[in-house]
């Protein structure tokens, strides 16, 4: 399943700042899944459906988690490139 966070940018329509604005002004910038202060817009149901009613404010926390469990093998990956040295066998502790 690939899907690239990159191309949906490249995808966003024209006006999307000024859409963007208007959903926050909306939804009183309010987080519609955690209730606190939304800095961004999501899609609801994934896709390039950029109509009003498939975007709603949301939190910058909750729209990465949402994101990164829709899409992404990104967060996993940089999860990876920074993983720790593997934990050294102690042969005395079985
Ligand atoms: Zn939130």
């Amino acid at each position: 399943m690939a899907w690239s966070t990159s191309d949906r940018r490249a995808r966003l329509p024209k006006d999307w700042p000024a859409r963007r604005a208007r959903i926050l002004a909306r939804d009183h910038a309010t987080c519609y899944v955690c209730g606190r202060q939304a800095t961004e817009v999501d899609h609801v149901r994934r896709g390039d459906d950029h109509s009003e009613g498939n975007l709603k404010a949301i939190c910058g926390s909750c729209h990465r988690a949402k994101s990164s469990r829709e899409g992404g093998s990104a967060t996993r990956w940089r999860y990876q490139a920074r993983r720790r040295r593997p934990p050294e066998a102690h042969p005395g502790l079985r």
